[in-house]
């Protein structure tokens, strides 16, 4: 927080810094009104005169008593001496100090430029992370900004201020020109200062800065040799810019507005600005003396608001000691490093009502009483309290940012009203004073988790108002801050998005639709945009309180039996986009790939504009397109499996003419398992943890190419042979199609497999569950055999196609099939065209079964081509398995019209720069999958060796899934069973790689063991008859 300063910038004139002869040196305020030695300074030792005053620190020299860092330039101390801030923790070198830049948590509110609120999630473990407000690390669940990089303590939030990122417009405090965001600590590991190029992070205390918008990470010294001005660094092109997103919202929380899913249980036991003390006691933090100690444990309270909540904070001191120095351990408690001459320290109210006398209470007041020494054990629980004081200095901001100097200092007086307060501040801030009726004077608490506006009555005294909430809080007169505005009342505009009602009706009927669910009130509610195939609509609402109550109304309402969903939505000022601009648009499936989603949405949130990243399980793709359908040019970034870029590009299709960029070009962040597109196009196998700012950078760099989409119409007849009850008459259903459409075998694997994981959807979160799971299906289906080919009819063209004997049929447009497979295969055939993805053409493979569909994912051999073409017509004569894109049904008879669909959508495929790692298959589509060393040295076994990597995979898979226990011992190697050795543990395995292709895989080689153990090279008969018996248990 402390770091919220902004060293570089040339105009900052406010905080404990003022330069000589700014604005803000008043004569009042003579230079920065906090020269004064120090609490702690008589006790420790000599104070050692540095600029460090200025910052508000505190620092005395203390002896080290274990290992000890500088948080300024990050190395170690050595010797046995170091300076220490008393109030926010700060360690430096003594040599450092003359250069120090950080100001002190207790001046971090006044160098905020535009209060932002925070926005913290839940809390949770961050290991080697540091608390920004008193900087000791974070042992025990703490909490984080969602859309900056602040960590803190639950009992420091509080004491942080709303310094977070000011990513829209809200009407306040508008402006065009960014400033670099600094943020201390908590760099990436290894992260080296952007102007001295020497290491500027640290994972043992919070030293160095990094800019919240561009990245830039330097040395907080260094950080003066930085132009002040932001130009979002690297990835400037694809963020949104914060000037082009206004949003007003008035009660919407950061969490409503940033459209974070409230998946997890609030905390309890922490208000709003809660200090618990009753957890105030963290590891490592002040800990309870025990009673025959020398020490006593007292409980602090900071003015009316916490005695009211028994919200206290714990300091501990020596049981003989002066009234003064209880005094400054309680201010340094909360932060306060005003002079103590100034406080006073009181019994609570409900004390006094057990009989304490009210001179009782005065007894501990600050330096001005002079009675020192010996007293009694003084009582445990003590109120910090302000002197009254006859008049005040008042700092006044101005609400615009285009202005010289940051506020102005004033003297207030018990004479003093808001309306004298304005006419004197006007003509300091460059205004004239003839309209003072246009401005108004506005108090601003900048709470961390909320900033709260009020406009002031002109006649009210000033002072008064001072005491008011000095008594209510000494924290809270810290963090508010007083502008003048000019008086203009804000517009209301919010937009929310309704989505959940039910699709396919006419425009005009949503409107009255959701006026009966929830009643809209006519007068301030309009319906902006109407999504009838989505079942949605947009709301356009001029009034906050009717905005607030239809956002909580409506999600708490269901229409037809389904659940509605509201969004918040951010109005795009798209004619300010700079021309070089091409914002992304990040939809992320926070259920795809384990936890990986969610971590994706929070680092995508903080690399980019929050606005610009949409998670797909809060309302699905639509919002996100219909925030960016003005834009006149931008990207998408997909981050999920296949299914998930399917939903994408089927929603774009949907709403592609109502953007006024029609064509966005799609790129891939595959999660999970499969994703054969994210292959095809080199985005990987499945995500595994790289850096998501090197990802951007990838997607900015990727080259645009073309791929076909197609259309399945499934027209499902009335039954003629319903000897299966699958009699159901469905009405017509159009499916969209990237990657594969399968009909039989692997669709009914597909089936088996997603009926198992709605029995138990807990057992399926890891990518490892998801192959057990598959494995065990196939163990399951190799006794069957049927024909396909006399179930089905297929026309290519309008031409009866005669089908081998097979017992699946694939229809393929992308040239990888269940992860990575080659169906079509590399040869050349003179029947047919080579595949490409854009060619308008699908190419139709058979497979005899899951032996030919294992030997085709082990690479040994390629489906039989049928046919190629644009335009096919299946007869299903009986109830099939069907899958496309891996999603899988079961088919009623009737007919299936597979053709184009529309225009071919543009992908991006990650250039082909950086050097790839694997040695590599034959096949490009496997080139991004992760294959262990130790696979290219070829195998002993013949039958292995085309992917032998994978199939050490496999064995891993089963030892691990334990499948296979009880079967085979755990002193057998696999390369006893296969004649090759894999040179990877099996822990590394679980977490790269990927087993989507196990559940065929595996079956191919039980069965080719059983059968044709020589050529495989087995060790023993035995333990492949025991592999084949274990298979038929699961039979
Ligand atoms: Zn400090
Ligand atoms: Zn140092
Ligand atoms: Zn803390
Ligand atoms: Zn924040
Ligand atoms: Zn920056
Ligand atoms: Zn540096």
């Amino acid at each position: 927080m402390a770091a919220a300063a902004e060293p570089g910038a040339h105009t900052w004139t406010g905080g404990g810094s003022p330069r000589p002869g700014s604005p803000a040196s008043s004569p009042v305020l003579g230079g920065g009104g906090r020269v004064r030695p120090a609490p702690g300074m008589e006790r420790a030792g000599a104070r050692h005169p540095t600029p460090s005053v200025t910052l508000g620190h505190s620092f005395r020299k203390v002896t080290l008593t274990k290992p000890t860092f500088c948080h300024l330039c990050s190395d170690f101390i050595w010797g046995l001496a170091g300076f220490l801030c008393d109030v926010c923790n700060f360690m430096s070198h003594e040599k450092c100090l003359k250069h120090m830049k950080n100001p002190c948590v207790c001046v971090a509110p006044s160098l905020v430029r535009v209060p932002v609120a925070h926005c913290f999630g839940p809390r949770g473990l961050y290991k080697r992370r540091f608390c920004a407000v008193c900087r000791k690390s974070l042992e025990a669940p703490a909490l984080r900004c969602e859309v900056c990089e602040l960590h803190v303590h639950p009992d420091c939030v509080p004491f942080a201020c709303s310094d977070c990122r000011h990513c829209h417009q809200d009407g306040h405090q508008d402006h065009d020109t960014y400033h670099h965001h600094w943020r201390e600590g908590n760099l990436p590991s290894g992260a080296r200062c952007d102007v001295c190029r020497k290491t500027c992070s640290s994972s043992e205390v919070l030293a160095g800065l990094r800019c919240e918008w561009c990245s830039l990470q330097v040395h907080s010294v260094c950080s003066s040799a930085i132009a002040p001005e932001c130009t979002f660094g690297r990835l400037r092109s694809m963020v949104l810019p914060p000037t082009c997103v206004r949003l007003v919202s008035r009660n919407f929380s950061k969490m409503h507005c940033f459209r974070i899913a409230e998946t997890t249980v609030q905390d309890t036991g922490e208000g709003d600005d809660g200090v618990d003390g009753s957890t105030a006691v963290g590891p490592g933090r002040e800990a309870l003396a025990s009673p025959e100690s020398s020490k006593q444990t007292l409980k602090i309270f900071d003015g009316n608001d916490t005695v009211r909540r028994n919200h206290f904070r714990l300091v501990t001191v020596p049981r003989l000691v002066r009234s003064e120095e209880v005094l400054e351990a309680a201010m340094r408690a909360y932060f306060i490093s005003e002079d103590p001459c100034d406080f006073e320290l009181q019994a609570p109210p409900l004390l006094t009502q057990a009989g304490e006398t009210e001179a009782r209470g005065k007894a501990r007041s600050g330096g001005a009483s002079g009675d020192e020494g010996v007293r009694d054990p003084p009582p445990e629980a003590w109120v910090i309290r302000a002197l009254p004081r006859s008049q005040e200095v008042l700092r006044v901001y101005p609400a615009w940012l285009k202005v010289g100097m940051a506020y102005v200092s004033l003297r207030v007086t018990p004479q003093s009203t808001v309306r004298t307060v304005l006419l004197e501040a006007l003509p300091l801030l460059g205004r004239q004073t003839e309209n003072s009726e246009n401005y108004q004077l506005v108090e601003v608490l900048m709470g961390s988790r909320q900033v709260q506006r009020t406009v002031l009555a002109d006649e009210e005294p000033l002072l008064d108002r001072l005491r008011d909430i000095r008594q209510t809080s000494l924290r809270q007169m810290n963090q508010t801050r007083f502008y003048v505005a000019e008086s203009q009342a804000l517009i209301p505009r919010v937009s929310l998005f309704v989505s959940g009602l039910p699709p396919g009706l006419a425009s005009q009927e949503y409107g009255p639709l959701l006026q009966e669910a929830v009643g809209t009130k006519a007068d301030v509610v309009a319906v902006s945009h109407v999504y009838p195939s989505q079942g949605a609509l947009v709301l356009d609402v001029t009034c906050f309180a009717e905005a607030e109550r239809l956002y909580m109304l409506v999600k708490d309402t269901a229409v037809q039996g389904r659940p509605l969903t509201a969004l918040v939505l951010p109005d795009m000022l798209h004619t300010k986009l700079p021309p070089d601009c091409c914002p992304l648009l990040v939809f992320v499936n926070p259920k795809s790939g384990g936890l990986k989603g969610r971590d994706l949405l929070y680092s995508f949130r903080k690399l980019l504009n929050p606005h610009q990243v949409f998670e797909l399980t809060n309302g699905g793709p639509l919002p996100g397109f219909h925030v960016f359908s003005k834009v006149p040019r931008f990207r998408v970034l997909v981050c999920g499996g296949d299914g998930t870029v399917g939903w994408v590009l089927g929603a774009l299709e949907e709403i592609r003419h109502r953007l006024a960029c029609p064509e966005p070009s799609v790129a891939i962040l595959p999660l999970g398992t499969g994703n054969d597109l994210g292959r095809v196009l080199r985005w990987g196998a499945g995500y595994s943890g790289e850096d998501p700012f090197s990802v951007l950078v990838s997607v900015d760099e990727a080259d645009a190419v073309l791929m076909d989409r197609w259309t399945i119409l499934l027209d499902a007849q009335e039954a003629s042979g319903t000897d299966n009850g699958m009699a159901d008459v469905e009405p017509p259903k159009i499916v969209q199609m990237n990657n594969y459409c399968g009909i039989g075998i692997d669709a009914e694997l597909s089936l088996d497999f997603h009926q198992a994981r709605e029995v138990e959807p807990g057992k399926f979160t890891s990518r490892f569950h998801n192959k057990g799971v598959y494995v065990r299906v196939g163990l399951q289906k190799i006794s069957h055999s049927r024909s396909l080919h006399r179930e089905l009819r297929l026309q290519v063209e309008q031409q009866e196609v005669e089908l081998p004997s097979i017992e699946g049929l694939i229809f393929i447009n992308i040239p990888s099939w269940g992860s990575g497979a080659d169906l079509w295969g590399s040869d050349n055939d003179s029947r047919f065209e080579k595949p490409r993805m854009d060619d308008g053409l699908l190419e139709v493979v058979g497979v005899t079964g899951v032996v030919h569909m294992g030997q085709v994912q082990g690479g040994l051999r390629s489906g039989i081509r049928i046919a190629q073409g644009s335009y096919f017509r299946v007869t299903l004569l009986k109830a099939t398995p069907v899958q496309v894109d891996g999603e899988p049904w079961v088919q009623a008879p009737g007919h299936m019209i597979i053709s184009a669909a529309g225009p071919k959508v543009h992908m991006l495929k990650k250039s082909k720069q950086k050097p790839r790692k694997t040695g590599g298959g034959p096949k490009e589509a496997r080139m991004d999958a992760p294959v262990p060393d130790g696979d290219a040295n070829g195998g002993t076994g013949a039958l292995l060796r085309p992917s032998s990597g994978t199939l050490g995979q496999m064995w891993d898979a089963l030892f691990a899934s334990k499948l296979l226990m009880g079967c085979i011992a755990p002193h057998h190697s696999i390369s006893h069973y296969c004649g090759h050795t894999f040179q990877y543990p099996l822990s590394s395995s679980v977490q790269m790689v990927d087993f989507q292709a196990a559940l065929p895989l595996v079956l191919a080689i039980a069965v080719s063991l059983v059968c044709d153990a020589t050529s495989a090279e087995v060790g023993g008969g035995r333990e492949t008859q025991g592999l084949f018996m274990d298979s038929q248990l699961y039979m």
